[in-house]
């Protein structure tokens, strides 16, 4: 009883989401944008980001995917938008360990996408409910990059 309840809601939220995702489409001006595709699955995702003092302030993302991946990457923005890089990259951490079945700390801060710990009874699945959080965690990698890594920009010298 209480199991197929929680199937239901399980099943429930992945269909709202994955129906109406939050945050879809571009942004007017993105710092980084990621593409990033899952092949067991054939999900492709574009993930866009904006980030202002070390904050996530602006979040979009496209693509085509199973409900799952297209779930997950929705309830991933609304668990990151207004967050600092930093808890961005714990919550990453967070979900990770919750998708494969392990017990984490920061399950409350990953708000609806706890859900998608039901995933974990489904190996084949694990890859559609990362992908969205792996294209984040290689976004806000290369902020980190972008911000500090001039050496890469040499025509960027004159700027201080
Ligand atoms: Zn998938």
């Amino acid at each position: 009883m209480a199991l197929s309840k929680l199937d239901n809601l399980y099943r429930q939220v992945i269909l709202d989401h994955s129906s109406h995702p939050h945050h879809h489409g571009s942004l007017a001006k993105a710092d980084q944008a990621v593409e990033m595709n899952n092949p067991t699955c054939g999900d492709v995702i574009h993930l866009e980001l904006a980030v202002e003092d070390g904050i996530i302030t602006g979040i979009a993302f496209d693509g085509s995917g199973c409900s799952i991946s297209t779930a997950s990457a929705s309830m991933m923005t609304d668990a990151v938008l207004g967050k600092s890089v930093t808890e961005a990259e714990e919550l990453i951490t967070a979900f990770s360990e919750l998708v494969q079945g392990n017990e984490t700390p920061k399950e409350e801060e990953l708000g609806e996408a706890a859900v998608l710990s039901g995933v974990a009874k489904f190996p084949a699945r694990i890859k559609c409910a990362t992908l969205a959080w792996k294209a984040l965690g290689q976004a806000v990698e290369s902020n980190g990059v972008a911000e500090t890594g001039h050496l890469h920009q040499p025509e960027d010298s004159d700027h201080v």
